[in-house]
């Protein structure tokens, strides 16, 4: 096999996961279930156990909130003038530069992500750490308000321990999308990684203890979803939650929150359009949208699913999409040569191919079949691109498959096309494709989605705010400037005069 020149196991990766069962994080130590449970995290390229983890129990997680709420309190954490805070932060990011690698190595091996897209990830959520670090120095803290009769002014403060609830397609990348803003702020954490990529979160907690984030301000809970996480979410004594995941959990979640009027950020699913009109080029277009569909097994939450094509180049874009398709290298996830790795457990592939046969139970048209795939050497979960056409009321375009399989369907207007982009329950992230940036401008504002891109798709960009709509989520949305405000709550300070 043709490895990657890093495919080697960093010595670190190494003894980390042979340390025995990993525990989580709580007040800087590490931690194990109160009653003793495990489970075990797989690599998905080979279906080979890579570690056991400490399943945390409610009472585990709620002395992880108890912690975080003593750590905000006591230990002068928000209280620290905001450049020392965020100094503690760039150390941090330093400290994870400096380990990319294992941090990339332990992204792929648990994902099943391919090697490069982890450092990428590793490489995001550094970036995450030092816009947040260098914005929180540039917040005014106290803006005076002009008002006749009366002084008067807002001041932030941070809120307390805020809980963290991350999906396992980019667990690294979204946890630093999450603390970063977070931190910063001057609130603490605990954070819930999915149970099928806990790697990346639990070293961080190791490292983070090295470069002298104080004890309890970062707090980190492995378990099951409907254990540790609910517990997690029922807590009252969180100041805010953030969830990432699905629909069906977000609203419980929600629920939770709701019932202790915790306010709560939802970054949910999505069912992406991209929308191709007749003037493009046929083959980049299609070189993109293959990319994007195939990138991380398809496993991305504002990916384009369904592709509407103007009917004058529907043939071409559609035979040069399978062209490309079928030629996309299905491998390992640490193989150099690899272009798509593994889904990310037997369950997930599971649900892909029923989607497949659903959606062609229902009608669907299968343009290109795809189905299990099999990788010498690795016992993993492997699948094939899939493309699928016909009705747009087809199950298979409706709901959210999680996997390399895009459906297609042309149109003739512009206001047809905009009209079957919307015609969804999620509000996540469209494109438009087109020759003329008046035409995409004014399509891509007509979206019903938090996020409309012109000519490229999966494009988010620090600095400008990534939300979903709808059954996309709610709560304000991440990598912005809004997402350090939603850290602080506002005090009003008045005086009449
Ligand atoms: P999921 O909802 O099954 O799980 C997400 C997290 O919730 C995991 O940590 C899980 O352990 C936890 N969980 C499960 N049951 C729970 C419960 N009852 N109470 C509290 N927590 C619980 O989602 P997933 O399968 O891990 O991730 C895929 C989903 O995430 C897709 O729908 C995808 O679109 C979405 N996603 C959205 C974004 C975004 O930014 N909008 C980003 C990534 C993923």
């Amino acid at each position: 096999m043709k490895t990657h020149p890093k495919f080697q196991l960093h010595p670190e990766v190494k003894s980390f996961l042979k340390r025995g069962t990993l525990g989580g994080f709580v007040g800087g130590k590490e931690v194990f279930a109160s009653n003793g449970e495990t489970f075990n995290t797989n690599d998905p390229g080979t279906g080979a156990k890579l570690a056991t983890i400490a399943s945390l129990q409610p009472d585990d997680v709620s002395r992880a909130v108890d912690a975080a709420a003593q750590a905000f309190e006591k230990n002068g954490w928000s209280r620290l003038p905001v450049n020392e805070r965020c100094a503690v932060v760039h150390r941090l990011a330093d400290a994870v530069e400096k380990r990319k690698a294992v941090f990339a190595q332990l992204e792929s091996l648990d994902c099943g992500k391919i090697y490069l897209q982890a450092v990428s990830d590793v490489e995001n959520f550094i970036t995450t750490l030092r816009y947040y670090a260098e914005l929180a120095q540039h917040l005014q803290r106290r803006t005076v308000i002009a008002v006749p009769g009366h002084e008067a002014a807002v001041v932030r403060h941070a809120w307390g321990p805020c809980g963290f609830i991350i999906p396992w397609n980019f667990p690294f990348l979204l946890c630093g999308w999450g603390i970063g803003p977070a931190l910063v702020a001057g609130n603490t954490c605990v954070v819930k990684p999915a149970e099928d990529t806990p790697l990346s979160t639990l070293f961080l907690a190791h490292v983070a203890k090295e470069v002298g984030l104080p004890d309890g301000v970062l707090n980190v809970v492995p378990g099951l979803g409907e254990v540790t996480g609910a517990a997690l979410a029922h807590n009252p004594r969180l100041r805010r939650m953030s969830f990432t995941g699905s629909p069906e959990v977000g609203r419980l979640v929600a629920e939770s929150c709701g019932r202790n009027l915790v306010p709560v950020k939802l970054e949910l699913g999505g069912k992406g359009a991209a929308v191709v009109f007749g003037d493009v080029d046929v083959d980049q277009t299609a070189d993109k949208l293959v990319d994007a569909i195939t990138f991380h097994s398809g496993q991305v939450c504002c990916d384009a699913t369904r592709w509407l094509v103007q009917r004058d180049v529907y043939d071409s874009f559609v035979n040069a999409c399978i062209k490309r398709l079928k030629k996309v290298n299905i491998g390992y996830q640490m193989d150099a040569a690899s272009k798509m790795g593994p889904v990310v457990s037997e369950k997930q592939r599971q649900r892909v191919l029923s989607y497949l046969e659903k959606g062609e139970r229902g009608g669907a048209k299968v343009l290109l079949e795809g189905g299990a795939a099999k990788v010498a050497g690795h016992a993993g979960h492997y699948v094939k691109p899939a493309l699928l056409a016909g009705s747009l009321d087809n199950v298979a375009a409706r709901e959210e498959i999680f996997g390399p399989v895009a459906y297609v369907a042309p149109f003739k207007t512009e206001d047809e096309a905009i009209r079957l982009a919307n015609d969804t329950d999620y509000g996540l992230a469209n494109s438009v494709w087109s020759s003329d940036l008046t035409r995409c401008r004014r399509v891509a504002e007509s979206f019903d989605a938090g996020n409309g891109w012109i000519n490229s798709h999966n494009v988010v960009v620090h600095g400008v705010p990534y939300a979903g709509i709808k059954k996309s989520g709610m709560g304000g949305g991440v990598v912005s400037i809004e997402t350090l405000l939603d850290y602080h709550r506002n005090i009003s300070v008045i005086r009449p005069l």
